[in-house]
């Protein structure tokens, strides 16, 4: 339900970001519940025309296959054990996050890996230890979380929203103007406000 929340493109990233490897457009329609299949086959040649997915001949891990297999193609920087200390050190007035950057996209995949640390450590050790989470788009962990309460609405929206852009940055090459880049600004900061905040109070109660 909650993936039609998001545009047949976003599905298909989500969908291939969230397992490892690659999908034939078969599967990738099943599983993104992206209809009818040509739908895939046209999203997938325009990623791979922008430089962001690889179509290559090989067996489809999901139906055994030998079919063609997409993979994208991201910013090519996993998580870094160091970004798991840095977002605990991450302050809320620290509005210059982005200065360093190279450009939005890398600023805004930067932004989503430390989304995706407050995630992990949110979730219970029950889903990470069953890996519900690794299964996962990152907006149905966004939704499952904020479903049991975990993640306050507003906090989830704004969430969301660096989730959706980051996608077009990346993976749509969208041009982030100075007003966008103040809304990025500030849904980070909201996040950060409540993160620290629910922190501290940890802290306190332990
Ligand atoms: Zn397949």
């Amino acid at each position: 339900m909650s993936k039609h929340m998001l545009t047949s493109r976003e599905r298909i990233i989500e969908t291939l970001e969230a397992r490892p490897g690659e999908l034939c457009d078969d599967c990738l329609s099943r599983i993104a519940d992206v209809k009818p299949r040509q739908q895939v086959n046209i999203i997938c040649r325009d990623l791979k025309q922008r430089g962001r997915l690889r179509r290559e001949r090989a067996i489809c891990p999901e139906c055994k296959r030998q079919k063609i297999l997409n993979t994208l193609i991201g910013l090519n920087n996993k998580p870094q054990p160091d970004e798991i200390e840095k977002v605990s050190e991450v302050r809320e007035n620290e509005a210059q996050y982005h200065v360093s950057y190279r450009s939005a996209a890398e600023s805004l995949d930067s932004i989503r890996r430390q989304l995706i640390v407050i995630m992990n450590q949110l979730d219970s050790p029950h889903n990470q230890r069953l890996g519900t989470a690794a299964r996962e788009g990152f907006s149905d962990r966004l939704t499952r979380l904020a479903d049991s309460g975990i993640i306050p609405t507003n906090i989830m929206i704004s969430m969301r929203m660096l989730n959706a852009m980051r996608n077009a940055a990346v993976y749509r090459e969208c041009l982030i103007d100075d007003k966008d880049e103040e809304l990025i600004d500030l849904a980070f900061q909201i996040v950060l406000g409540w993160w620290n905040k629910r922190r501290i109070e940890n802290e306190r109660l332990a």
